[in-house]
């Protein structure tokens, strides 16, 4: 069965290719390579030892999907593809209005005009803005802080309406915590370009010498140490996650929102802490003043995603950190 992969050749979505491909689906990719490098797809090669499909090009390019769509008789999409820097959508928001709501807007009229309509979107916790308790349940309020927030509520809404207009389409919303970890091969992982703004991949690269130390952005926070804390999922966990919600949907055509989390909260201290065990090495840091726009703590309650998917998350903090430090180490500058 052959689904398509936007954003594939990404972090998530790579890691997502193997799972599918280990699952018995034909995943293809579809990347125009504006926050990744071709060189994954000789690394999934390598991992799945298999040849990878993968067509360049934009989700925007209605004909160009269509095409694709028809000619591999898709039976489902999973949307990876976007733009996913917070500070970078307050700069440009109309960079990530565009390539991130239009952009699905275009992909979702290749699919409806080549009725193929299963989708699995990727959304994210950010669509809970800052939430009034945790553990967060999947009925939370919705807000948002930035635009890239916005757009993934603004999405989420179209993909309500349009389920609404044509109860053909089934959707699958998966709200993902925070994606961290890498494969086990340490082949691929998160290649951030430029400064990295989260923190795993930050840590990682004070690790190996990148950058000397980490801000610590905050230690007044009503938290356990004064740091922030967030859900950290392997992203092993996470495309198991999309394996099942492909599954769920095809089985009983049913559409679903789900949180993607562990349901545990790590701070900032935990998660350097864990890092310097799984690395042996010591991460520099200092406190800074807290990052604008940023919540005390934030996990995710599971319990949905464990009903309707038959998902639990299983790797740890030690595997996230040791898997990482794999990859990080074995690729000091990432694909390049
Ligand atoms: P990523 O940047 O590594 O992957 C996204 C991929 O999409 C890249 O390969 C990029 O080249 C491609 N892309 C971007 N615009 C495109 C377009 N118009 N046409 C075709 N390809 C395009 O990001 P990721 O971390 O793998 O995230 C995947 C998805 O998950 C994104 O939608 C992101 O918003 C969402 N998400 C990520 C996180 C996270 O922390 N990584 C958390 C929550 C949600
Ligand atoms: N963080 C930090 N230094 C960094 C990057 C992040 O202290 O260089 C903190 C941040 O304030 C938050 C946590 O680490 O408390 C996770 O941040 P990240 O950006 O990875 O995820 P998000 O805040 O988007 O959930």
């Amino acid at each position: 069965m052959h689904i398509l992969l936007t954003g594939g050749a990404g972090y998530i979505g790579s890691h997502t290719y193997i799972a599918l491909v280990q699952a018995g689906f034909t995943p293809v990719i579809l990347d125009d390579f504006s926050n990744s490098s071709p060189l994954v797809l000789e690394r999934l090669e390598r991992i799945t030892g298999r040849a990878v499909l993968c067509e360049r090009g934009s989700i925007a390019d209605v004909p160009f999907v269509k095409a694709l769509l028809e000619r591999l008789q898709m039976q489902a999409v999973i949307h990876f593809a976007g733009f996913k820097a917070v500070g970078e959508s307050v700069a440009q928001p109309l960079k990530y209005y565009d390539n991130n709501v239009a952009g699905t807007t275009h992909l979702l009229q290749a699919m409806d005009a080549t009725a193929c309509r299963t989708l699995v979107f990727s959304s994210s916790a950010t669509v809970y803005g800052d939430p009034v308790s945790v553990p967060i349940t999947e009925d939370f309020a919705r807000g948002h802080t930035n635009p890239y927030g916005h757009s993934k509520l603004v999405i989420e809404d179209m993909l309500a309406a349009l389920q609404n207009s044509d109860p053909s389409w089934k959707v699958a919303v998966l709200r993902y915590f925070n994606p961290v970890g890498a494969h086990p091969s340490g082949l691929i992982g998160e290649d951030p370009r430029g400064t990295p703004n989260n923190l795993m991949p930050y840590v990682a690269q004070v690790a190996v010498g990148r950058r000397p130390f980490l801000n610590v952005y905050g230690n007044d926070y009503p938290t356990e140490d004064g740091t922030g804390v967030r859900d950290y999922i392997h992203v092993q966990d996470l495309a198991l996650g999309h394996v099942q919600a492909l599954k769920t949907l095809k089985a009983n055509g049913k559409s679903l929102t789900v949180n993607l989390g562990t349901g545990r909260g790590y701070s900032v201290l935990d998660v350097v802490r864990a890092f310097e065990k799984a690395s042996g090495k010591p991460i520099a840091f200092e406190f800074a003043p807290r990052r604008q726009g940023d919540v005390a703590q934030c996990y995710a309650s599971t319990t949905l995603a464990n009903q309707l998917l038959n998902w639990t998350a299983q790797l740890g903090l030690d595997a996230m950190c040791t898997d990482t430090w794999r990859w990080q180490s074995a690729n000091p500058n990432g694909f390049e």
